[in-house]
């Protein structure tokens, strides 16, 4: 392996959304010099929206925006940015090493993995067209552009009932659409959800079409289809809401680092801290809870400083330019 394909750092961010920009950005005011490998993604999930109105400072800014200006930062701190996707990891001793796409190779003392999480859609035609137009897979973020208006929430999980609930708050009306007789969010949440008279069940159906206004601008409605009879019904929808789960990006680490059932990297209380010493996980890979970006910087923030604090304690384990 020649030596340009051959990085060594005392700290190795993976990813470049929320989390790990500001992981580098605290990696590099405490002197590690990070590296960050961006990903196929640069900019992470952001990059496929449009209006964000809770990033605090900013009352309104587009999420394309707001990422470039955090990898600007992260590049006048001087971090080097890797327009690379790492292909695979050995975490089983330090430094630990991650290989590229490209074939390069990062010797790392210490990494932070902030590879997010992607939301599950439905695979409809017109669906990727109209994110961001009425339909969208967060009611945190985009709940508040619906007041007063008609939504739809698909799904049957606990993130499902959660979601309708919210949106309870400022949409007129709410129909939560199940493909089954039964939801599998917990007791409490379907008792809030059946005493709310803003909402609607429709049990035992999918969504099998999404219906464009007619300048094809938003979203006007969905079809449902009931499963036993077949036949489908429109339903006039400002907003479409999928909350049918979400895959976070972790099929690296698997067998490496402790995960949930689901996938997602498990953390010590209070730490983003995994389960390896020296490894620490930021943002929605570790987190189905909150999913929000100034979340994920805070994780990130946080992965940094322990990562700092972990390798102050932590001699370097080979002398750097010692071979791969
Ligand atoms: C449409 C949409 C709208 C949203 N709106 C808002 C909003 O208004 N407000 C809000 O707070 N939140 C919003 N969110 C949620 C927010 O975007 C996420 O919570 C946040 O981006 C998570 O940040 P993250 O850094 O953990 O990961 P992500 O943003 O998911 O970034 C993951 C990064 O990891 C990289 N990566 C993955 N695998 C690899 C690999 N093998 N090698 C190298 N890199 C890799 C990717 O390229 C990407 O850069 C929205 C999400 C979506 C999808």
């Amino acid at each position: 392996m020649s030596a340009s394909q051959l990085r060594q750092t005392r700290l190795l961010i993976i990813g470049s959304g929320p989390a790990g920009y500001t992981a580098a950005i605290y990696g590099a005011r405490a002197a590690l010099a990070p590296v960050l490998v961006q990903g196929l993604q640069p900019g992470g999930q952001l990059m496929i929206t449009t209006d964000v109105e809770n990033w605090p400072g900013d009352a309104h800014v587009l999420g394309p925006d707001l990422m470039a200006r955090m990898e600007a930062q992260v590049r006048g701190l001087g971090v080097e940015l890797v327009a690379d996707v790492v292909a695979s990891v050995d975490l089983s001793q330090r430094p630990f090493r991650a290989e590229l796409d490209s074939g390069a190779v990062i010797r790392a003392e210490s990494l932070v993995i902030a590879t997010g999480a992607t939301a599950r859609w439905l695979g409809l035609p017109e669906e990727e067209r109209l994110r961001g137009r009425g339909v969208s897979a967060c009611a945190t973020c985009d709940g508040f552009f619906f007041r007063g208006k008609e939504v739809v929430v698909v799904g049957g999980g606990n993130s499902a009932v959660e979601e309708a609930l919210f949106l309870t708050n400022f949409a007129a009306r709410v129909t939560l659409v199940h493909r089954r007789d039964h939801l599998r969010a917990d007791r409490t949440n379907q008792a809030r959800l059946f005493a709310s008279p803003k909402v609607e069940v429709v049990w035992n159906a999918v969504v099998e079409r999404l219906e464009a206004t007619a300048d094809g601008g938003s979203l006007a409605a969905v079809h449902v289809r009931d499963l036993p009879s077949g036949a489908t019904r429109r339903l006039a929808a400002d907003g479409l809401f999928v909350a049918i789960g979400h895959d976070p990006a972790t099929g690296l680490f698997r067998g490496q680092v402790e995960m949930d059932a689901d996938g997602y990297i498990l953390t010590r209380p209070d730490s983003t801290a995994t389960s390896v010493p020296g490894v620490f996980a930021a943002g929605d890979v570790r987190d189905k809870v909150f999913r929000q970006a100034v979340t994920s910087a805070g994780m990130g923030c946080m992965a940094a400083l322990e990562a700092e604090r972990f390798l102050a304690g932590h001699a370097a384990p080979v002398p750097l330019g010692a071979a791969a």
